[in-house]
């Protein structure tokens, strides 16, 4: 076991300082100074957080911590540790290690005896999913699926029968794919697409896999995937003829296509192959 008092000693530390998701205000008091007094700060890409530092005025010493060469990098921070040195370390946007680098250093510096301490700070899997009014009392942030989609589909089957909301990343080149492979694997499930998260042209697209594909082509920028679990259909429903609820549903005053989908969420019948007998029958 490794027991961690962070604040009982004035041995040096390494601190994982979460930064901005986009809006620069975006950070705690507590990161800015964090960041203005460590001994050197290590950044993903320095170009990036040089902005940072600019908006901030901060003076650190910035260093670049290269993932690709994981082992070597975590020895150059280790080494500043050694030394007596305060280490920051921060990755392009929001906390280091969720999708980003820091994990290799993390782990080697405690098993150096040094403390890991975490500065707090947004990330773009909460914040998206605490907008996305998908049930967030249990949830799975799952990060990036494969880029490939054999593989992604692999990992999708795994995940179809999760009862609970699942976080996804993806790229923007990606997204369409990762849609597409989504509905084939999971179906039309609810889901809530957001973009640009804290900046200018935030946006979320809350409704189904089908419904944001057909918009897909105009979303850019960053993304968010936040995707439903897994519901057992309603058994009372599956006993009844799905014609006839969808005709009860127009009964009661909805539009034809809404009834369809509805029928569709209760039963699990696939909503292209429900309208099309429902428009065979009627016919
Ligand atoms: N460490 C980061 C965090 O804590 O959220 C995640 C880094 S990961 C390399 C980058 C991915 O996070 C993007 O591809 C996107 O899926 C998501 N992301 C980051 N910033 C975002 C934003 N402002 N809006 C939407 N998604 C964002």
């Amino acid at each position: 076991m490794n027991r961690q008092k962070s604040f009982c000693n004035d041995n040096p530390k390494l601190y994982l300082i979460s930064t901005p998701i986009g809006n620069m205000q975006d950070i705690t008091y507590r990161a800015v100074e964090t960041l203005k007094t460590v001994d050197v700060c290590f950044a993903e890409d320095t170009r990036v957080t040089q902005v940072l530092f600019n908006y901030y005025q901060i003076k650190t010493k910035l260093e670049c911590y290269q993932e690709f060469n994981k082992e070597q990098e975590a020895l150059r921070i280790i080494d500043y540790l050694d030394k007596g040195m305060n280490v920051g370390l921060v990755s392009d946007a929001g906390n280091p290690i969720i999708s980003d680098p820091g994990f290799h250093v993390a782990s080697l510096a405690v098993e150096k005896g040094y403390s890991v301490i975490p500065i707090p700070g947004a990330s773009a899997s909460l914040t998206a999913l605490i907008a996305s009014t998908l049930p967030a009392t249990n949830f799975t942030f799952y990060g990036f699926l494969d880029a490939k989609s054999s593989k992604r589909k692999k990992e999708l089957e795994e995940l179809k029968n999760h009862k609970e909301t699942l976080i996804f990343y993806e790229a923007p080149h990606r997204i369409e794919a990762m849609l597409k492979d989504l509905l084939e694997i999971f179906g039309n499930r609810e889901i809530c697409l957001a973009r640009e998260l804290t900046k200018k042209f935030e946006e979320f697209l809350r409704g189904t896999v089908e419904e944001v594909l057909e918009v897909v082509d105009e979303l850019k920028g960053e993304m968010v995937v936040v995707v439903k679990g897994y519901q057992e259909t309603n058994s009372e429903y599956l006993e009844l003829d799905p014609i006839k609820q969808i005709d009860d549903l127009i009964m009661a005053g909805m539009l034809k296509n809404d009834a369809i989908k509805t029928v569709a969420k209760r039963t699990g019948i696939d909503k292209q192959a429900l309208y099309k007998e429902y428009c065979n029958k009627k016919n």
